[in-house]
């Protein structure tokens, strides 16, 4: 009898086991099941650790970016196409962590959690981009030997149609990419001083916030003196007004309306246009705007107030704020993969819709309008023709040796042509010059 309660414990052992396997096993699989498949041993999708078993990369027309032919993963016959879309595609041994090629690795390889890798002949899942090559490849000639990068996107819509970021790379080259962060896409991972871009959220702000900031006044002698110290302005402003400090690109107003504001006004302002939070494009985490100025004293917050002390500036972030002014308030958020298709053809995945609600549609309308008014006045309207621009630009100093980076963000009004934009160039001085002169030769090839 003992020995049959024995076995009996033995076989009940057993049985326990290999059910705690099994639960262990599909527990795993479906925990760690992404990193195995994508795992560069896995000779199904990679040979010599160079991902090559996956489906076309194409463009909003068609155009092939990236496809595997022979097993072996090719990229566009035009370099000028391959260099000015490489940080959207992404690179095959993974150094573009943000592109295509590793962010959307499983969705290429035709992945899923149930069925493993389920088809193994090389025809993994297509992605349509909805960037446009030539429009990339103008934003690129139109950088040059800068580094910065170009994002522009239909803000009705939210397709990116251009997102270039330089240095960059031709991944048909052998040579080893040079120039500093090469592989990183500056319209989502960098991050800048903005300089007088930021006046725009100190100006929505006091919009929000203070009853007669349409008519109030500040004076700006050559700058102001804040706490004892000086904050110094290009020009001298004398009294002026919101409407005309924004055209002028006056520091005195901003700073002293910081103020005005309070710190716990002009943060709130800044983090509902998306600052201090992880945005995501497509699912992909972006570097984080920062405001932080809760230990600031007066003059650090003044300086804020302008873009200067310690805030820092996603591009993307500013695309989707952009975005938001020019569509009355609401932001819809940018994205790059229009539809994921199988290898029969079969849509598997369409884009998914997501907006934010920024500021009301009126701030929207008052701040489009001073922003409209500035590209007539400051930037020249002709260089723009068409369009209807309104924008602002930012020159954000980097320490008292180096070129200070040119920004300029904004969005055409025309109807036709819905796209905000964000253009920041590295060292390369005043907003009103290169970035301004750059977007003009971008702006000029949308339809
Ligand atoms: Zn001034």
């Amino acid at each position: 009898m003992n020995r049959v309660i024995k076995r009996s414990f033995i076989v009940i052992l057993v049985v326990v086991l290999f059910a705690a396997g099994v639960f262990g096993y599909y527990f795993s699989l479906t925990l760690n099941g992404e990193g195995w498949m994508s795992y560069p041993a896995n000779k199904h999708i990679y040979t010599n650790g160079v991902l090559t078993k996956a489906g076309a990369i194409t463009d909003r027309n068609g155009v092939v970016l990236a496809k595997t032919e022979n097993g072996t993963r090719v990229y566009n016959s035009k370099k000028s196409i391959r260099k000015a879309t490489i940080h959207a595609v992404g690179d095959t041994k993974g150094f573009i962590s943000t592109g295509m090629h590793s962010a959307y690795l499983n969705e290429l390889c035709g992945y899923d959690a149930v069925n493993g890798v389920y088809n193994l002949s090389g025809k993994g899942n297509n992605l349509e981009l909805t960037i446009d090559s030539s429009v990339s490849v103008a934003a690129l000639n139109a950088l040059g030997s800068y580094s910065g990068t170009v994002g522009i996107y239909n803000y009705k819509t939210g397709e990116i149609v251009c997102m270039v970021s330089t240095p960059t790379f031709d991944p048909n080259s052998n040579d080893t990419p040079s120039g500093k962060g090469v592989y990183v896409n500056r319209l989502l991972s960098g991050v800048y001083a903005p300089g007088s871009i930021f006046k725009l959220v100190t100006a929505l702000s006091a919009l929000e916030n203070i009853n007669t900031a349409t008519t109030m006044h500040f004076k700006c002698n050559h700058g102001v003196t804040i706490a004892g110290e000086w904050l110094s302005c290009l020009g001298r402003h004398n009294n002026i007004s919101l409407d005309s400090a924004l055209k002028h690109s006056c520091n005195a107003f901003f700073a002293q309306t910081a103020l005005e504001l309070g710190r716990g006004d002009l943060t709130a302002t800044a983090e509902k246009v998306g600052f201090n939070k992880s945005l995501k494009m497509d699912g992909i985490p972006c570097a984080t705007s920062k405001y932080e100025v809760s230990d600031s004293n007066d003059i650090d917050f003044g300086w804020s107030g302008i873009g200067q002390h310690n805030d820092l500036v996603n591009p993307y972030q500013y695309l989707c704020f952009m975005g938001g002014i020019a569509n009355g308030g609401e932001s819809i958020s940018p994205y790059l993969v229009k539809k994921i298709t199988d290898a029969n053809g079969r849509t598997i995945k369409k884009a998914n819709r997501d907006s934010t609600k920024m500021m009301s549609e009126k701030n929207a309308t008052l701040l489009a309008s001073m922003m409209r008014n500035n590209v007539k006045l400051n930037y020249g309207d002709s260089r723009f023709k068409g369009l209807e621009v309104c924008g602002k630009t930012g020159t954000a100093e980097v320490g008292d040796k180096s070129t200070p980076h040119s920004w300029f963000v904004g969005f055409c009004k025309n109807e036709k042509t819905p796209y905000a934009f964000t253009v920041i160039v590295e060292n390369a001085g005043a907003g009103n010059g290169a970035a301004t002169r750059i977007a003009a030769a971008v702006l000029k090839t949308l339809k």
